[in-house]
């Protein structure tokens, strides 16, 4: 197998895959979804609500907020934690937040008990409060996977395809009619080529539209069967890079654990 990195910035991440089955690219893709321990709001007392919004809504509003640590990796899902998921420093931290209308609560005004602990953005808005409207509440910020709850899954968009491959034969006109049709704007002719030329093969959708148009025959584009163009996003909880290495780490832990079993087995 063979990684090459195409984009890296915070929360992004695009690279090729190459030399792997779909399944194994999936597995990447599923593990990045919900395999990965975030931090999300988990329980909540409410004290006061006088503001339009019901309790379900705000607890709602709240659990989705994304939460980042300075580090991650000093918490410990409940139920993995030395406490037995009692609660302790490692696998809970205090969330309080108090406001009194007329305002707009947004995510900034959570606080935390661990100043290490932060929201990824302060501007969300949580309700909107009239003149004399309160909000008091309490809550527990915990660490867990997607595959309990849809908060806790720091991977947002995550997804791949086949790479593109785009051949032009030399019956190729240079009419133009493929460059037009491209909605990624993948193909270009540039100024005295008689020829058309591929730009940006990876934003090739696949869709074929290009080779409706040719009337000669000229492009022809199909997939490479055993390289992926994997695109990663997160919500800001953790950098893209973290999220792909927790998620082939976790690939790998469920390896080696089975690999085990069976040997234990033989
Ligand atoms: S439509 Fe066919 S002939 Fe025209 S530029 Fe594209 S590949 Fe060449
Ligand atoms: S297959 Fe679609 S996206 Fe790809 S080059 Fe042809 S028209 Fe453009
Ligand atoms: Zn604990």
């Amino acid at each position: 197998m063979q990684v090459e990195l195409i984009e890296l910035v915070e929360g992004r991440a695009r690279f090729l895959l190459r030399g792997v089955t779909p399944a194994f690219a999936n597995a990447i893709r599923r593990a990045c979804l919900a395999e990965v321990p975030s931090l999300a709001i988990d329980e909540i007392s409410i004290y006061d609500n006088t503001s339009v919004l019901f309790d379900e809504q705000l607890s709602l509003r709240l659990g989705l907020v994304p939460i980042k640590a300075d580090d991650l990796s000093l918490f410990r899902v409940p139920e993995e934690c030395e406490c037995g998921g009692a609660g302790c420093p490692a696998c809970q931290v205090g969330m309080t937040l108090s406001a009194e209308g007329p305002c707009t609560v947004h995510s900034g005004d959570l606080r935390f008990s661990d100043p290490g602990v932060k929201v990824v953005f302060e501007k969300i808005p949580i309700a909107i409060l009239g003149e004399g409207e309160k909000l008091m509440l309490e809550g527990i910020v915990t660490l867990n996977r997607g595959t309990v709850h849809a908060k806790w899954q720091a991977g947002t968009q995550c997804g791949y395809k086949n790479l593109p491959e785009i051949t032009i034969s030399d019956r190729c006109e240079g009419c133009g009619k493929c460059v037009e049709v491209c909605p990624r704007k993948v193909l270009v002719i540039g100024e005295g080529e008689g020829k058309v030329r591929v730009h940006d093969p990876i934003s090739c959708s696949l869709c074929k539209l290009c080779i409706g148009e040719c009337d000669v025959g000229a492009i022809n584009v199909s997939a490479v069967e055993d390289v992926f163009v994997m695109k990663i996003d997160t919500d800001g909880s953790m950098p893209a890079k973290d999220l792909v290495t927790g998620a082939a780490g976790e690939i790998r832990r469920r390896a080696t654990s089975l690999s085990q079993q069976l040997s234990d087995l033989a």
